[in-house]
């Protein structure tokens, strides 16, 4: 999937649909509502922060982007609601997407 060749390269670029235009959110080649493909859409996405929890020294965060993505990321400073953020580094390990957020 397109959407992981650039997360592995640290990017993360949301699939949108090509016809409707609706963000499709997992990741899919595919539109879930038109079945029409995706275009991965290439902006410097900012988020922000729905709830978190500590856990050690790290906090991890729910984190809504456009109003409708929702992904768990982790961040090193202590978060607030509301907070707007954008992703640092994001990649793929042992299978699983993850996210840094500052
Ligand atoms: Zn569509």
């Amino acid at each position: 999937m397109n959407f992981e060749k650039e997360l592995e390269q640290g990017r993360f670029y949301i699939p949108e649909c090509s016809a409707c235009k609706k963000l499709v959110w997992p990741p899919s080649e595919f539109c879930d509502i038109c079945n029409e493909e995706t275009s991965l859409k290439k902006e410097d996405f900012e988020g922000k922060i729905i709830e978190f929890s500590r856990q050690n020294e790290e906090y991890f965060c729910v984190v809504e982007f456009c109003d409708s993505i929702r992904i768990m990321a982790k961040m090193m400073t202590k978060p607030k609601k509301d907070q707007i953020v954008k992703i640092s580094n994001c990649g793929i390990s042992e299978g699983s997407y993850y996210f840094h957020i500052i």
